[in-house]
């Protein structure tokens, strides 16, 4: 609420739902006591499937508490219960967090869809190795990858022999350093076994 520029509010309810194919990812809601319109519980519901990835998560409960800030902020005339629109005010609070976070971090819509999608509209480059550059053995898998190999990339290419170039169409591994800039290793075990399934599957430069 310090990024919003609102002062501390009690806890607003959280609840995990559960749905398949939900049409939201994440939802704020407000309940209003009818005798006393100043009395407002919200509650943010976040779906199961988002926990999963973490920037999503995180960028879903961003636009939720853009709405939370939304609502203990609202004028006494203007209180309704249940959802409100994506109006000025929550745009205004959106544009506060994205100050911080990047343009279009909480957008209207950045409640209702992954960050990206799982796969890249075309192949790419991918240059896997064994080597470890930094150590005295080759210790760990690492990659990096391009959308073109132009003659530097190509250059570079052929001075990791070891290295396997393979192509590939999931957006994971552009997520890493481009071919030429350094080396990436993967975070985790299951990515790790990926990036050697590739390693085993492609073929090296010399071949
Ligand atoms: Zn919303």
């Amino acid at each position: 609420m310090k990024m919003l520029e609102v002062s501390d509010q009690p806890f607003p309810k959280i609840s995990v739902r559960d749905h398949i194919g939900p049409k939201w990812l994440g939802r704020c809601t407000m309940l209003v006591k009818r005798s006393d319109p100043s009395h407002r519980t919200t509650e943010i519901e976040i779906q199961k499937s988002v926990m999963s990835d973490p920037a999503t998560l995180e960028r879903v409960v961003a636009h939720e508490v853009c709405h939370l800030a939304e609502y203990v902020t609202l004028p006494y005339e203007e209180v309704k219960e249940g959802g409100l629109e994506h109006g000025h005010r929550f745009l205004g609070f959106a544009a506060k967090v994205n100050q911080h976070m990047g343009a279009d971090y909480v957008t209207v819509k950045s409640d209702k869809s992954f960050k990206q999608s799982e796969t890249t509209s075309r192949s790419y480059y991918l240059l896997i190795s064994h080597a470890d550059y930094t150590a005295p053995a080759p210790t760990k898998i690492m990659w990096c990858w391009a959308a073109k190999l132009g003659p530097k990339g190509q250059t570079y290419v052929s001075r990791h022999p070891e290295a396997k170039l393979v192509k590939s169409t999931d957006s994971l591994w552009t997520q890493g350093a481009k071919i030429g800039d350094g080396w990436t290793v993967p975070k985790d075990e299951p990515r790790k076994e990926a990036l050697e399934a590739l390693f085993r599957g492609g073929h090296t430069s010399g071949s």
